[in-house]
Parts: C-alpha cells; structure tokens; sequence
C-alpha cells in the first residue's frame, strides 16, 4: 500500500505541527500556506510581541535597578534596531520551520487552498490554479483580526491592528486601545514603558475577561499606579480623523467624552480565517465561519479534519500545535482526543500571568464545591528581592477530594511556572500530591506549593485564623 496523502491548510504552529507529525506517522504531507510559514504566531503575533516585551523588560530593569542601588543611564532608545531585533528573531524562527519541513519531507506549497470537493483542493500559485486530491486534509488557516463596525474607524490611518503596532516606525506619543483582552493589555504594556500615554477602552467591566477575575484586578491597579489609563464599561462610539490625530469618542455610564490620540489600535478579538476555503463545495459544516469539529478534531466530513484558531475557540498557539498532533494522529491510524482541561493562558507583561483549568467565576458557575488558597508574592523570599513582592498564586481544590481544579498566578516567572500546574491538572493530582513534592528554595515556584497548602489550610509563611 503507497503512502497516505495527507494535506495540511496553513503553515501556522496549528499547521507546520501536524505536518511534522503526520509525516513522523509515515504520511506523504503537502503542506499549503499563503503567506509565510510560521503563520500569525510566529511572524506577526507570539513572537514579535514577546521580543518587543523584551525589549521593553531592559527599560524596566534599567528603573528598577536604582532601588537596589545602581543607576543605569539609559541614553536613548533606537526604535528601528528594537525593530531589527525583532525581525531577526522572527527571520531565525520562520527558517527553522523551513529547515523542519525539508527534514521531513514535507513539499511545501506557496499557495492558496480551496475546496473543490470533499477530498479535492484547488492550489492557487500566482494566478495558475491546479486541482489534487489527498486521502485526508487538515485545516488549519488561522484567524484575523475582528473589525467593530465603529463609524471612522475603517479605513481610517490612524487606526491600526496589532500586526500594525507590531511594526509602527515610531513609537506614538498617544495611543487609544479599544479592548482590555490579551493583545490589548501587551501591547499597552510594551508601549507604555517605552513612554507612550496609553488609555484601554474595554466595554466589558473588567480588563482580561477570560482570567481569573481576582488577579485581574490587582493587575489593572498595578497598570494604573503605573500610569496605565483603562476605561471599562465603555463603548467607543465614533472615530474621527483630525489631522495626524484622531479623536475617538467614548461612552461610560451614559456620558460621551472625546479622547485625542495618535493612533487607534483595536484589539477587541480574532475571527475564524476561512472565507477563501469554499468550505460549502466540500460540505464541511461551520458557524459563522468557525469550523465544527468533534473532539478527535475531525469534521462532519470524513477525513478532513480541523485545529487552532479556525475553529475560533480557543485561540493560542499552544492550542493550535496539540491539536495539529492529535488530528495527524488520528489521520495516520491511532486514536486521539483533545482534551482541554491542560490548557494554559498565559499573559506576558512585566508581571507575568497565567492560569489553567478553572477560574473562581467558573467554578461558581458550574456551582462546583471548591475551596481557594491565596497566597501572596510578598511572603516568597524570591519574589520580594526580584519585583518587591507584587502578586498573587490562587489555587483551587475541589472540596470532597482535594484535587487540582484551577491554578492563577500573577508572579515575576508565572508563565513558566503553569506547567506543573497543567501536568497536575492533568495527572488529576489533589493538593497531597503537590505537597510531596519539594520545591526549591529560593524560586518563585516554591509560592505555588504554599498556595496549595493555603487551600487546604494549612501554609507554613502566611498566618490564617
Ligand atoms: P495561524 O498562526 O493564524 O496560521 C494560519 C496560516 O494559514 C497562516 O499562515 C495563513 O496565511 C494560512 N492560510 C489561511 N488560509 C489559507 C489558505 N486558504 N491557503 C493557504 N494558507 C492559508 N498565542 C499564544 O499562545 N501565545 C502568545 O503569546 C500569543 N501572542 C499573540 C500575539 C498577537 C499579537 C496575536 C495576533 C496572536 C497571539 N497569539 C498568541 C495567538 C497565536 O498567534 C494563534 O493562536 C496561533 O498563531 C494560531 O495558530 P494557527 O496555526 O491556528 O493559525
Ligand atoms: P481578546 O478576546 O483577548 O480580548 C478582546 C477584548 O476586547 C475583550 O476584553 C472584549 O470584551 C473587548 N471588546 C470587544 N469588543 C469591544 C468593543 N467594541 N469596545 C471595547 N472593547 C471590546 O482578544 P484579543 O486581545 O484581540 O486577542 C485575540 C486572540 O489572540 C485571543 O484569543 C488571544 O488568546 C490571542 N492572544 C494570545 C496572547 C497570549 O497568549 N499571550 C497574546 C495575544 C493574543
């Protein structure tokens, strides 16, 4: 028997990942991307953002270090060599990819794809189209950025996305945020170290939403003691150019007020990529452009299968990899679900955050019995002598067996740290389990076992009656 054919839509860490590992499988893979392999993460989301939030750490490294007694002079900040930085990174990272493909054996097409019918795709290549059929398919075309139908805010210069803040020539002296979600509250943070007046607009009555609602909130205080400026339970309700300013009109608690700013980044969430793939003419069912998918990541359609943020779910670059894995695996003939109880979110601003499994507002939701640890960053030796003690671990168990249903932590090294909280997670452990294990000492991470032990009443450097 020849090979599987197996093609892969989209070069994404959704896509490139299961065409690695369908062909590990023993696949014949033909992967298709438009643009640039790598997708959004690599060139103009995770990647550039996190060297950008590099870059911005110097600066605040640079302040801090006074209170420990040393002045750094910074003389100045040269924007386009923090931009060259940044696409070298990206530049070094998109070739690896490249170098992964041709390692095995993956033909990498540079083209569009579309259905043509269950198992056929149309390959567009500079205006010349060809037909080929695969014995399965992967879909993996990534997201966009949404647009609010705000009036002026299309097609208005001064209004940019994050690919465009990714890569603005200077850095703005005034910038107007529309949405406290992730890309939001980044972004603000690169720009605001590097000196930018910057004003968060979210309609929601929280910054962050999806997080934990408790550390959320210590983490707007802390962007506002900064000097952070966040608006929620506003609406912006119009958009106007006024030279090379815009003025974007605001709307909290009935009353208007007008913001002038230099640039305009709307960052209010991504929707599903998948208008050019004629999902119709291959039956695959979607709603409102997301695709559907059962949780072996397969869709109504046999053997086309569909992951990362096409499905517009949950839209993270980790996500999008584990369940590149797992449909490959199901492809090639083993059997795998996705399960999304280890899914970590992870928030990289100078105070790091990041969670996995479920939020307090979840769990009181689903009228779960649980009981929450706290415990506070100014009683780790680690944490006091890196940032001053800043933050907060939550942990919560459930109540009858003890067992790890949800971990937030706002803490210098957060982002690092939520792995064990995922493999715990995962691995079902119960608070007995963490506890067993001994944590070094200095590290932020022995904070995390303290959490635990807070939950179930017991952490040795926090006194509770
Ligand atoms: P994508 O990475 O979007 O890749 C899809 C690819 O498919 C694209 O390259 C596209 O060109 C191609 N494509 C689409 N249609 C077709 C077609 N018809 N034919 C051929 N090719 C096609 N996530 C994290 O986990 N951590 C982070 O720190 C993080 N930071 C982010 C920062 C920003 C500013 C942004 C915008 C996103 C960030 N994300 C982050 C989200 C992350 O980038 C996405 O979740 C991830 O890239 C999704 O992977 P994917 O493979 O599903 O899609
Ligand atoms: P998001 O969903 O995280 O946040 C969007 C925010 O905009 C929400 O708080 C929402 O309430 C608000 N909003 C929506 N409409 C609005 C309006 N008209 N006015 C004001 N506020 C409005 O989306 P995002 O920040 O655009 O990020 C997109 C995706 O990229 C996310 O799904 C995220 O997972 C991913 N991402 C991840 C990371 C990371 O993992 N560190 C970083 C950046 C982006």
């Amino acid at each position: 028997m020849g090979k599987k054919k197996v093609a892969v839509i989209g070069g994404g860490p959704g896509g490139y990942v299961a065409a690695i590992r369908a062909a590990q499988l023993g696949g014949e893979v033909t992967l298709i991307e438009k643009n640039k392999l790598g997708g959004t993460c690599l060139n103009v989301g995770c990647i550039p953002t996190k060297a950008l939030l590099h870059a911005s750490e110097f600066l605040n490294c640079a302040r801090e270090a006074a209170d420990y007694g040393i002045q750094l002079d910074v003389k100045s900040v040269n924007w386009s060599a923090v931009q060259k930085k940044k696409a070298s990174v990206v530049a070094k990272l998109v070739g690896g990819v490249t170098g992964l493909m041709k390692a095995n054996k993956i033909r990498v097409i540079n083209g569009t794809a579309s259905f043509a019918g269950p198992k056929k795709l149309n390959i567009e290549q500079q205006g010349k189209v060809s037909e080929e059929a695969f014995d399965s398919i992967i879909i993996a075309a990534g997201s966009v950025p949404a647009i609010p139908p705000i009036p002026g805010l299309k097609d208005n210069p001064r209004c940019i996305d994050s690919t465009g803040a990714l890569s603005l020539e200077n850095i703005p002296k005034k910038m107007t945020v529309i949405g406290g979600g992730v890309i939001g509250v980044e972004l603000a943070s690169v720009y605001h170290t590097f000196g930018t007046e910057i004003q968060i607009v979210e309609a929601l009555p929280a910054i962050l939403p999806n997080m934990d609602g408790e550390l959320a909130q210590i983490l707007r205080k802390r962007m506002e003691k900064q000097g952070i400026k966040i608006m929620t339970d506003s609406r912006v309700v119009s958009i106007e150019e006024k030279g090379s300013m815009a003025i974007v009109e605001v709307e909290k608690d009935g009353k208007k007020q007008k913001i002038e700013t230099e640039i305009v980044l709307v960052a209010v969430g991504r929707r599903a990529s998948t208008e050019s793939l004629n999902l119709d003419k291959a039956g695959i069912r979607s709603e409102k452009g997301k695709i559907l998918t059962d949780d072996h990541l397969m869709t109504n359609v046999p053997d086309v299968y569909a992951i990362g943020d096409c499905l517009g779910k949950v839209m993270l670059a980790h996500t999008a990899s584990a369940q590149g894995e797992i449909a490959a695996e199901n492809i090639m003939g083993h059997e795998a679900v996705y399960d999304e109880r280890t899914c970590p979110s992870c928030i990289y601003t100078e105070l790091e955050f990041a969670g996995v499994g479920l939020t307090e507002e979840q769990a009181k939701a689903a009228k779960i019995d649980y009981q929450a640890g706290r415990f506070p960053m100014m009683a780790n030796g680690k944490s006091l002598i890196m940032n001053g003690g800043e933050g907060m671990i939550k942990v919560l168990l459930g109540k009858e067996y003890k067992e790890i249903l949800g971990v937030h932590i706002l803490a210098p090294r957060a982002t690092d740290m939520i792995g064990e909280c995922a493999l715990a997670i995962g691995m079902e452990a119960t608070a007995e389990d963490v506890e067993a294990v001994i944590h070094a000492h200095p590290t932020v991470s022995e904070a995390l076992r303290e959490a635990v032990m807070a939950a179930d009443k017991h952490a040795i450097h926090i006194f509770e009656k």
